[in-house]
């Protein structure tokens, strides 16, 4: 530290560059810091550092972090006490530029895998950004010193430091108990468990913290279940929703959208507190909807569309403007492709003619002269030969009863089992319109992305770089994905970002299908860890956070430089 001290009174006043100097490891009181990367002038972005408490120092208790979820959860705490800690340090820096920026990869309301806080058995690494701090474009020592001796000193002691077991182990306790409720559900083959006391709606449209005087969840008795959980007395009781075609219906405005939205984001485990705590889906569910504008690249659709007009080809259909039925067509097929085996899907988010069609459009417009096979007519083939369960709101058609393994009713936010009721509907008013006759659900073809579909080069330097949450700037062009609604958090984008510069850089793209390329991504996540996609020189992965492998194929499928051959 003495050492890093005395380099930055020496630097006092010359020139910017000369921070370049102080990138290395020093040893401090409490923990080693690392300078792995010092920006070039005080206006790029902000210099990368580690700070590595060894376990003498901290120690978290081994118990905490003995497996995937607990060590996620563990870490998940830490980090979330850090990012306080950064929010609310009051001592003042400085400068020109971005001087005394400090930036850390604070988690939201999900619990994610991410690179911010890593732990180990000897050690906590805690990744931040800093500006180092300038006058005009000078060296600005003095201040500098300041960030190093008492700034970072402070937030590592009030988080790293400050935080108890006790804190971590409730976390971690949580987890147990949502881990517990994913084994029950595998074992019962449940695709989603919501319970009692859950709060499902969220504070506004740009916001995933609670609403804060929202009805508490509670289950239909016909579907409430008990799930006995680790680290508490009671079981915990809420619905279970079984495997297979589940109906959510009614009137609008009164909860529908936002029972599927906390389905579609219990697919990622909630931090203490948000209300989705134990809304839990299954892993595989993935989120259905019409995205028109879209690019497809090679999808076979033809289960869905067929004869289009000028002899377009749908086995192999490609559009860089998907209209709303053929973009839900193609979101249905690449998920299949990928491997889900739950699929959600809202009628707000829906293209009408791709999921219903009536007894009059039908005679009105004859089947030959209809390209589209409606989602009705292939949604029993899906659950009967493929084995996917659907959950689907849709309180605008009660063509879909017939189908229907069970019905749920939305009054005032709360649930109804409706399901005889449906039933009893049906025998009293048969369906009119006529069932497609079409016996197979249709091929789900394979793809393999060729390597030429990767275009990272800019000028003559390759470049990825994820911009928010729904975009990547790759090479020359864009990638967008704002539909992609499972997709949740800035890091897990950045993360993708990796991915596809890491398959640049090892050719990896082309030498397997998209599903086998989806096994080894996640296998080597596994395995290695996420830092693992980003090249040595970059010691500071500090910002990335674990993404499913439905998003890194959504991100994928939207290359408009894609090009790809069938398998
Ligand atoms: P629908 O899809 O049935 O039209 P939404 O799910 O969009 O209805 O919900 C309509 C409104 O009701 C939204 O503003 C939502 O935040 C609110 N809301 C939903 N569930 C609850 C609840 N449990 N408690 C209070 N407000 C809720
Ligand atoms: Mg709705």
């Amino acid at each position: 530290m003495k050492k890093l001290l005395q380099q930055l009174q020496q630097l006092e006043g010359k020139g910017y560059k000369g921070y370049k100097n102080i990138q290395g490891h020093y040893t401090f009181n409490d923990f080693n810091l690392a300078i792995d990367y010092v920006q070039g002038d005080p206006f790029a972005s902000p210099s990368k550092i580690r700070i590595v408490i060894p376990h003498h120092r901290r120690k978290i208790d081994e118990a905490n972090l003995e497996s995937y979820h607990r060590k996620t959860a563990a870490e998940d705490v830490l980090a979330r006490a850090v990012g306080k800690a950064v929010q609310s340090n009051t001592i003042q820096i400085k400068g020109s530029g971005k001087s005394g920026h400090l930036l850390f990869d604070s988690p939201g309301q999900e619990v994610l895998e991410r690179s911010a806080v890593q732990v180990t058995t000897t050690s906590i690494t805690v990744c931040l950004s800093v500006g180092l701090p300038a006058n005009g474009r000078r060296i600005n020592g003095k201040e500098a010193e300041k960030l190093f001796s008492q700034v970072i000193p402070a937030i590592i002691r009030n988080s790293i430091f400050s935080i108890t077991e006790a804190e971590i182990t409730a976390a971690v306790e949580l987890a147990d108990q949502q881990e517990a409720i994913r084994t029950a559900m595998r074992k019962n083959n449940w695709i989603a468990f919501i319970a009692n006391g859950a709060i499902l709606p969220r504070g506004s449209g740009v916001s995933q913290r609670p609403l804060t005087k929202a009805v508490p969840f509670q289950s239909p008795p016909e579907n409430e279940v008990t799930i006995q959980l680790p680290h508490r007395k009671e079981p915990i009781r809420g619905m279970a929703v079984e495997q297979g075609i589940t109906l959510i219906v009614g009137g609008g405005y009164h909860g529908k959208s936002t029972i599927l939205e906390a389905i579609e984001r219990g697919v990622y485990t909630h931090t203490k507190g948000d209300g989705r705590e134990y809304v839990i889906t299954d892993p595989d569910a993935v989120k259905i909807r019409a995205e028109d504008g879209r690019q497809i690249t090679g999808v076979n659709i033809s289960p869905f569309i067929q004869n289009l007009p000028h002899q377009q080809n749908t086995h192999f259909f490609s559009t860089e403007n998907a209209s709303g039925s053929t973009s839900q067509a193609a979101n249905v097929m690449e998920a299949l492709e990928a491997g889900a085996t739950t699929l959600l899907i809202d009628e707000d988010t829906s293209a009408t003619n791709f999921m219903i069609r009536d007894q009059r459009m039908q005679q009105l417009v004859k089947k030959e002269k209809e390209p589209i096979t409606p989602f009705i007519d292939k949604i029993k083939q899906m659950r009967d030969q493929l084995g996917i369960s659907i959950i689907l709101v849709m309180g605008g058609s009660g063509d879909y009863f017939d189908v229907a393994d069970s019905v749920i009713m939305m009054e005032a936010y709360i649930p109804y089992n409706v399901t005889a009721k449906a039933k009893e509907i049906m025998l009293n008013y048969p369906l009119e319109r006529e069932e497609k006759a079409q016996t197979t659900f249709g091929e789900i073809t394979n793809r393999q992305f060729d390597m030429q579909t990767l275009q990272t080069k800019k000028g003559n330097r390759s470049k990825t770089e994820a911009k928010g949450l729904s975009k990547i700037l790759m090479g020359r062009t864009e990638i967008i994905f704002e539909q992609t609604e499972q997709l949740v958090d800035p890091s897990q984008t950045r993360m993708i970002a990796a991915i596809i510069q890491f398959l640049d850089r090892t050719n990896g793209l082309g030498q397997q299908t998209i599903y086998e390329l989806l096994d080894t991504l996640e296998q080597q996540m596994n395995k290695d860890g996420l830092a693992s996609f980003t090249p040595l020189e970059n010691h500071h992965p500090g910002d990335i956070a674990r993404p499913r492998r439905y998003e890194i194929a959504a991100v994928l499928n939207r290359m408009r430089t894609a090009k790809v051959s069938q398998k």
